[in-house]
């Protein structure tokens, strides 16, 4: 399994896609730029100014993102991944990881916009997910109105919601309608 994902490229791709969050009477929590940036620092990645064109950009990679999560194949997932890999400026470095092996580092030139910057990272987490733990296990909620995406991290590939609360509220509608049905007749 993926271990702690916490402060990893998979990590920002699931929180980016969950900065929309229709369980919420306010979905959106990139409201404006400074929502961008504050987003973008707690991950110390290093950007200058943040205008109302990078806000735009990153919500449209978000919608994008949200679509190779719940993509149903892995060709699918590939075939958008690849998409969005054309369309950044990327160049190869290596580096030595923790174990002293090396490794690819994918980065984009320093001008370049946040949504291009942000793409690579979340992009990168996504593929690592799909090796690691197949591409059935990217899962959002499904508990509506919620669709918050998770990695489905069970034994028997068997969570359907993002959390207890999730599940709980699932589980007493469909009981309440349950009951609803055997009153009404
Ligand atoms: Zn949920």
């Amino acid at each position: 399994m993926l271990g702690d994902y916490r402060n990893s490229s998979l990590a920002l791709a699931e929180d980016l896609i969950n900065t929309f969050d229709l369980y919420l009477e306010q979905p959106e929590h990139l409201r404006e730029p400074a929502d961008l940036r504050h987003f973008v620092e707690t991950r110390e990645i290093q950007f200058g100014d943040f205008t109302q064109s990078d806000l735009d950009q990153v919500r449209g990679l978000r919608s994008y993102l949200r679509a190779v999560w719940e993509a149903e194949t892995t060709d699918e997932a590939l075939r958008m991944l690849n998409v969005l890999f054309a369309n950044i400026s990327i160049y190869v470095q290596l580096e030595v990881d923790a174990g002293g092996k090396p490794r690819f580092l994918f980065q984009v030139p320093p001008d370049e916009s946040i949504a291009q910057r942000l793409s690579v990272e979340a992009a990168t987490g996504i593929v690592t997910a799909i090796q690691q733990v197949g591409v059935e296990r990217l899962r959002s909620c499904a508990a509506e109105p919620c669709r918050k995406v998770f990695i489905d991290g069970s034994r028997n590939h068997s969570r359907r919601f993002c959390s207890d609360r999730c599940s709980n509220r699932y589980n007493t509608a469909a009981f309440r309608e349950r009951q609803r049905r055997s009153d009404g007749g």
